[in-house]
């Protein structure tokens, strides 16, 4: 190699770079996209009309503080305005918190079937990610803890958790806190929260009301069905906040995603309806999928976790699927190369899925 040539720090070149969902299937010109839990009722009406409004000020910067929405938000969820890190999706949040929190050598820990945008800009900052086994693709509290050492900064759950679907408790979420050195930061991950229907959960936003070291980070990509304009926010203890703002680009949320997202969250109807969407189709696809003799697991988010008999088996779906033009998420990247995602979609295309995995399930041997 030429040794004058240009090269990023040391490890850049040996992170994964994340692959989002699939968008397209060769010949195929419109698929039925089920591969990024995305909200299959789309944004607000009043998001998209906030959006147009926005137009005419595209030649001025966005408010850098995000005053506006910060108070709408505040307001909903009945938090203080300041303790409020805005980010370009809440993506940004952790990446502000590992670049704020890691230096070379330290580490985060999470769950071995953990969201992988933490793992991104911490490896990024040169620090290790070690990662908890979750017996039964459920974090377990005693083995984060397991591995949580000096050199640990930030322990990162998704609760409920993609993609598996689970969720911890609040007394799991509680233990987890009391266990945890108070000078190691808890983030906690709620980015699938409006869709939780269990009383055996709730927020970590009164959890973390007094609390110096816990962020709870939500996004508008979910529930509002925002994806597209990415923002996310974290919920701070006061330290934190002062840490962050410092590094914190100027702008990161722009204009129409401010203004969209204050309109997204002002119209209750259209989150009432997201939120019963996935909660009507959500057992009816586990109860099919289950009929059709495969394993599949209640999930607390948008979207379901099908295990197949193992690696080839779920390829072998995966392929079918798109041959039908279905594009759903083959997780093996998220150490589940048995098992496939498939988003809660429209009406129709909840359907459409069920009738082409039910063709594909009548093609497989039964377990001997
Ligand atoms: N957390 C989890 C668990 C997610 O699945 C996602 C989106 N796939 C996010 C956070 C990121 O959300 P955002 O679009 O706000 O960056």
């Amino acid at each position: 190699m030429d040794t004058t040539a240009p090269a990023p720090k040391a490890g850049i070149l040996d992170i994964a770079a994340y692959v989002g969902g699939k968008s397209k299937i060769e010949g195929v010109a419109e698929p039925i996209k089920l591969s990024s839990n995305e909200n299959a009722l789309g944004c607000s009406a009043k998001a998209i009309e906030a959006f147009e409004a926005a137009k005419a000020k595209l030649f001025r910067y966005p408010d850098g503080h995000a005053n506006a929405l910060r108070e709408v938000v505040a307001a909903y969820h009945g938090l203080e305005a300041e303790r409020l890190v805005f980010g370009n999706g809440s993506d940004e949040v952790f990446a502000f918190l590992n670049q704020a929190w890691l230096e070379a050598g330290d580490n985060i820990v999470t769950g071995e079937h953990g969201f992988l945008a933490y793992r991104i800009s911490a490896l990024a900052c040169q620090a290790e990610v070690k990662l908890a086994p979750e017996p039964d693709q459920r974090v377990e509290i005693d083995a984060l803890l397991d591995l949580v050492d000096d050199r640990t900064k930030i322990v990162y759950i998704s609760n409920p958790a993609n993609p598996t679907g689970t969720w911890n408790t609040p007394e799991e979420i509680a233990e987890l806190r009391a266990r945890l050195a108070p000078h190691i930061l808890l983030v906690i991950d709620e980015a699938y929260a409006e869709f939780v229907d269990e009383p055996s959960w709730a927020s970590a936003f009164d959890m973390a009301k007094d609390a110096d070291n816990i962020i709870v980070t939500r996004t508008f990509s979910k529930i509002h069905g925002l994806a597209g304009l990415r923002v996310g926010f974290g919920y701070c203890p006061t330290p934190v906040v002062a840490a962050l703002e410092r590094i914190r680009l100027p702008f990161n949320v722009n204009l129409p995603a401010q203004a969209a997202a204050i309109a997204a969250l002002q119209d209750a109807a259209h989150i009432e309806a997201s939120r019963q969407h996935v909660l009507t189709w959500r057992p009816r696809l586990v109860q099919e999928i289950r009929a059709m003799g495969l394993d599949v697991r209640n999930s607390a988010g948008n979207f379901v976790l099908i295990h197949f008999r193992d690696g080839d088996e779920a390829a072998r779906a995966n392929e079918f699927l798109m041959s039908k033009g279905l594009i759903v998420r083959h997780v093996a990247n998220y150490g589940l190369p048995q098992a496939l995602r498939v988003t809660v979609g429209k009406d129709h295309e909840n359907r459409a899925f069920l009738d082409a995995l039910t063709e594909f399930a009548k093609g497989l041997k039964p377990e001997v």
